[in-house]
């Protein structure tokens, strides 16, 4: 795809993001003032992250990942000597769902769907996947339902996966979150991490 047809796409999608009225979510960003968080990242990057919905940083922003998770996961791809500009970083839900509870089954059907158009155009060769949310939908969207376990039993596993755009592969980790709470799971997230060295160009 030309970098003019790619970039014709994103923007499509950020402005039907942006107008999407498919579940409630909307009327509680216009209600606070929040952006919708669409993705960033590196456009040509064989590595996409893909998280669970803006917290209240982020929706205030309009960047992902941008407040405390974000510093974890920036130290993460420090570890392994990588930055932000290297891979790209998206979420399912693209609007904060109210005091950060999970996002429910509706709001996902609603809002995946541009999810799946940003992976068609990125074409990552890796998706690394934070949280079980995240990891439950990509396992589920590629065919491997039954792969499906929560994040303590898969984390740091390489699901191989077939798509339109050929091979790749699916890595979930631990979501960045989970070292707020617990520490000693920095140690965790750090070892998985040490995957990516094979994988970063
Ligand atoms: N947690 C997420 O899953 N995504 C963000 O953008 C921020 C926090």
């Amino acid at each position: 795809m030309s970098k003019a047809k790619y970039k014709k796409e994103m923007k499509e999608i950020r402005d039907e993001i942006i107008n999407c009225k498919k579940c409630p979510l909307y009327k509680f960003r216009e209600e606070n003032n929040f952006y919708s968080v669409i993705g960033e990242g590196s456009h040509w990057s064989d590595i996409m992250f893909i998280g669970e919905a803006p917290g209240l940083n982020e929706a205030k922003t309009g960047h992902p990942f941008c407040g405390a998770s974000g510093k974890i996961l920036d130290e993460l791809l420090e570890s392994v000597s990588m930055k932000r500009e290297d891979i790209y970083i998206a979420n399912i839900l693209k609007d904060r769902p109210p005091e950060n509870r999970n996002p429910s089954k509706e709001e996902i059907k609603a809002c995946a769907p541009f999810l799946k158009r940003q992976i068609k155009i990125i074409k990552p060769k890796i998706i690394c996947t934070l949280g079980n949310y995240a990891t439950a939908y990509i396992l589920e969207n590629y065919g491997l339902k039954d792969e499906i376990q929560g994040i303590s039993k898969i984390h740091g596993k390489i699901f191989k996966v077939k798509t339109l755009f050929g091979s790749i592969k699916v890595i979930p980790f631990y979501h960045p979150a989970v070292v707020a709470y617990n520490s000693n799971m920095k140690g965790v997230l750090e070892e998985d991490f040490k995957i990516l060295e094979k994988f970063k160009k």
